[in-house]
């Protein structure tokens, strides 16, 4: 079981160094997991720490391709909320 990070990772350096199985690496595009290494903290943590720590919704996927901070679990904004806001400001 790993996590992964995928391409809206803006490699902001964060989660790097919380890993406590050095699983993350500096790569071209973004920061990758080395799946063969990524325990998902077990053992470590209570929290898998790339996560806890990462500003990006949606940049953390699970092994099951789930989002770890889903759309809105950073901002506390629902996501159709901000569809809402979004429109409205391209209205004006
Ligand atoms: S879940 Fe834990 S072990 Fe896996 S990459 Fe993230 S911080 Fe490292
Ligand atoms: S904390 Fe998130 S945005 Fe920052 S480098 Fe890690 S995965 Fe990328």
């Amino acid at each position: 079981m790993a996590l992964k990070i995928i391409e809206s990772c803006v490699n902001c350096f964060a989660c790097e160094p919380l890993c406590p199985s050095k699983a993350i690496y500096e790569a071209k595009p973004h920061f990758l997991i080395d799946a063969k290494k990524c325990t998902e903290c077990e053992g470590d943590h209570a929290e898998q720490q790339c996560a806890a720590i990462c500003p990006i919704e949606g940049a953390i996927l699970n092994a099951m391709g789930e989002a770890v901070n889903p759309p809105g679990s950073l901002t506390g904004i629902p996501p159709e909320k901000m569809a809402q806001a979004q429109a409205e400001l391209r209205a004006h």
